[in-house]
């Protein structure tokens, strides 16, 4: 069976992880913690980055940094990972349900201004497979009525927008390293602050609401409680593991690349039939995060799904509706989303890790091709 996933090793994980046992330091906030941020700050002008203990709680913790208000409302597409829309709920705001476009799962623009209202205080654009929304249209949102623009750029690590990376571009963005993401530690994610204005409070919640992260720079002869916070920084362990990776950054991305390419390439006469491939705006690149189909209907992405299993492959879909989910119907009332139902039945993610074999994407290539001669 090709699994849908296997995450990514790169062999010098136990080498640091042994240097952090041997070390004074194993908690946060140390020389790999350090390392791994300043990679970021340096490879991607980020202007300042914070590991965190997962991309939820890195979501989380730009909720906190907007400071909401009960009753303020938040806007989030639907089509996205639980943790978007649930970090802005736990700080009381109400979050308000974008659509997706037809052309991809990200928001469609036009359908954002209307959401608007005198309660708007932010909007957290989700980058979907790693490829960018429009954020020159989102920002001149965000100008034109004061919000504060969060990018989930949970699958966008090594992607860009009109050549600026993405996780630059809003005011705050969140990065998973979950084991799922193309780069991992397990259970992993950061914070980017970009707005000069939050990064002296973003330490302090990363401190469990103090400022220690002031006294060890030495700026304070001693630290104590000055805000909300929570414990959001990771151990050396996790953060040795993640730099092991990040070392191995460009190796993986050219890899995952190749491989979306591969498919892409092998695939190219879909289009004409049931069953059609992403397509990548001109202000957008493919960071090879994911590789996916959208099928006709749901009944042909099961069947499609089936086929595949049969010839030992393992692929999955995602996302099922937030809007329609049993925990936020009642409040969402009956707004339809008829885009973001599309994309919940209809899309089918195909097995993309770094060990995947040439002759496996062929042999996934040729099966799918082999049921849509069949099916239409
Ligand atoms: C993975 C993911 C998250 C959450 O990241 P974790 O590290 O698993 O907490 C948030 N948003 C999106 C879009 C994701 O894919």
């Amino acid at each position: 069976m090709i699994p849908f996933n296997k995450p990514y090793f790169s062999g010098n994980e136990l080498k640091y992880i042994e240097r952090v046992c041997h070390s004074t330091t194993m908690s946060g906030n140390g020389e790999f913690t350090k390392k791994c941020q300043a990679f970021f700050e340096q490879k991607y002008g980020f202007n300042k980055c914070l590991l965190t203990t997962s991309g939820t709680d890195a979501l989380e913790m730009c909720a906190m940094l907007c400071e909401l208000n009960p009753g303020d409302e938040v806007i989030v597409p639907s089509y996205t990972f639980v943790s978007t829309a649930l970090a802005f709920l736990r700080e009381g705001a109400k979050v308000v349900f974008a659509d997706s476009s037809c052309e991809s799962p990200n928001m469609e623009i036009a359908q954002i201004e209307p959401l608007i209202t005198k309660k708007t205080k932010v909007i957290a654009v989700v980058h979907y497979a790693g490829v960018a929304c429009d954020m020159d249209a989102i920002m001149d949102l965000a100008k034109k009525y004061h919000l504060i623009v969060v990018e989930d750029a949970a699958h966008s690590i090594d992607s860009f927008y009109k050549g600026r990376p993405l996780g630059s571009i809003g005011h705050l963005a969140a990065f998973s390293f979950h084991e799922t993401k193309n780069i991992s530690s397990g259970e992993g994610g950061m914070l980017v602050v970009n707005d000069e204005r939050y990064i002296h409070r973003s330490e302090i919640i990363w401190e469990k609401g103090t400022n220690r992260a002031e006294f060890y720079r030495g700026m304070v002869n001693k630290y104590g409680w000055c805000d909300m916070g929570s414990s959001f920084l990771p151990s050396e362990f996790n953060a040795a593991y993640l730099w092991a990776q990040l070392e191995k950054l460009d190796d993986i991305q050219g890899r995952r690349k190749y491989i979306w390419n591969r498919y892409y390439d092998g695939l190219r006469n879909l289009r004409y039939s049931s069953v059609k491939q992403a397509c990548i705006p001109d202000y957008a690149t493919n960071n090879g995060h994911m590789f996916y189909l959208i099928c006709t209907s749901n009944d042909y992405r099961t069947k499609l799904m089936k086929y595949l299993k049969d010839h030992d492959v393992q692929t999955v879909f995602h996302y099922l509706p937030l809007h329609s989910s049993k925990y936020y119907a009642k409040k969402h009332g009956d707004r339809q989303l008829p885009n973001c139902d599309m994309y919940a039945d209809c899309l089918v993610r195909l097995p993309l890790y770094y060990e995947l074999e040439n002759i496996e994407i062929d042999h996934i290539v040729k099966y799918i091709m082999k049921f849509v001669e069949k099916n239409g």
